[in-house]
């Protein structure tokens, strides 16, 4: 790293040896394009944190000291890049490269939370770069890098997150942070999860004065789902073991539950074809509390989940006795409640439908019991679930099988 004048770092070298060709030239683009339309452009959190941690970035985000949407609309005319996506209030920019590379252009600005814990309103766009990081999460988070010319490579470090970086600490920048969003409580074990780093002391004594007295339910969700997706949906079962040793379930309104991150995992890991929300796997074992299930706002699809999950967590399985029964008890319910219910009550019968059960099908269709000579619809459901009695008790076992069975029943 070489320095730039005596209190200035410069990481162009951590650039060229970490970004791909086709980023360093877009960056190299930008720059140039922001010196001549007089536009002062900054790479900005998680990508110049990346690259101090030398690991490769989600996403790049790019912020313009000024209005990125008049910046990007110069790009465009230059025909650098298409426009993707624009949100208008924000001022934000998602934009194309050749190549298909995206990246997000932001305005700085600076945001006001008129409500505790709910979206904050931008007061203004276009403020200093300074005032733009004091709006950020972690001070790991808030490093800048200059793109324009003549400083490109110059890190701005306004809250100490180079040193921070250094020691593997995660910082907030103001003792309201959770306040304002404690989605940032999620977030921050996430990064600590991800990195192997820990939260300062401060940050700690916030996070639980947050969780053990500040606690309501009245903040915006869709935050929290957000960062909990992302958290879950990283394969680390670490995360969710952080998660319950640091009360993240009082957050939810929940109870501890009595199960471990790796035994989520390896479950989910068996099943990985069978499952579409992997992530739900992980949340479902802690979330039940109507009120925060509704505000999460899932879709169809995710809610089944949590409605299969109370469904069978009520049931009562004391005339459960039979793999026909067992498989009855199960058969509607997605693949994730029943994961989940097993994790929550480790019941042997819900192993056996998942490891088992859940796999035997009927071979026999409809239209060939009809050419076998049954009739009514009435009937060949019957016939059906007959086949299936047989099959789950293991008396039955190929499609000649089924057939045999058909013809000795018919009889
Ligand atoms: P990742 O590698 O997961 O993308 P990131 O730090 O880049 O990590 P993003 O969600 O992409 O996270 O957000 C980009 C930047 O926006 C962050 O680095 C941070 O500066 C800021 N930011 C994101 N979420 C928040 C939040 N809830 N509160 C304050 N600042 C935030
Ligand atoms: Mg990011």
């Amino acid at each position: 790293m070489q320095k730039a004048n005596k209190n200035t770092l410069n990481i162009t070298d951590k650039i060229k040896s970490q970004l791909s060709q086709d980023i360093q030239t877009i960056l190299d683009v930008c720059g140039k394009a922001a010196d001549l339309y007089g536009f002062k452009i900054f790479l900005i959190g998680g990508i110049v944190r990346d690259l101090f941690l030398e690991k490769e970035s989600f996403d790049i985000d790019i912020t313009v000291e000024g209005n990125a949407t008049d910046f990007c609309h110069k790009l465009v005319d230059s025909k650098l890049c298409k426009i993707l996506q624009v949100n208008s209030d924000l001022k934000t920019v998602k934009v194309q490269f050749p190549n298909n590379i995206e990246i997000d252009f932001a305005s700085t600005r600076q945001e006001f939370y008129p409500r505790r814990g709910h979206l904050p309103v931008v007061v203004r766009i276009g403020c200093t770069l300074e005032e733009d990081v004091y709006r950020r999460d972690f001070t790991i988070n808030s490093l800048a890098v200059s793109l324009n010319k003549k400083t490109f490579g110059n890190v701005i470090d306004y809250v100490g997150g180079i040193d921070d970086i250094k020691h593997k600490k995660l910082k907030i920048l103001h003792d309201n942070s959770f306040n304002e969003d404690p989605s940032r409580i999620i977030r921050g074990l996430k990064f600590a999860a991800r990195f192997s780093f820990h939260r300062d002391e401060h940050t700690k004594e916030l996070q639980e004065k947050y969780q053990n007295t500040q606690l309501h339910k009245d903040i915006s969700w869709s935050r929290i789902k957000s960062e909990i997706k992302q958290s879950f949906s990283l394969e680390n079962h670490k995360i969710f073991d952080m998660f319950l040793a640091n009360n993240v379930e009082k957050l939810l309104y929940a109870q501890k539950p009595d199960v471990k991150g790796l035994e989520i995992k390896t479950l989910i890991d068996n099943h990985k074809a069978e499952i579409d929300f992997p992530w739900l796997v992980y949340l479902g074992c802690i979330l039940n509390d109507k009120e925060i299930i509704e505000a999460f706002c899932f879709t169809r699809q995710e809610k089944k989940i949590f409605t299969d999950k109370d469904i069978l967590l009520s049931a009562n399985l004391s005339m459960i006795n039979s793999n026909y029964d067992i498989y009855k008890f199960f058969e509607k319910r997605t693949l994730e409640s029943v994961l989940i219910y097993y994790l929550l009550t480790k019941r042997k019968e819900a192993l056996i439908y998942i490891e088992k059960l859940s796999k035997i099908r009927v071979e026999l269709n409809g239209e060939e019991l009809k050419e076998m000579g049954l009739t009514d619809g009435k009937q060949i459901g019957e016939m059906l679930d007959k086949i299936l009695r047989k099959k789950l008790n293991g008396n039955v076992i190929n499609k000649a099988d089924e057939i045999n069975f058909v013809k000795t029943q018919i009889k």
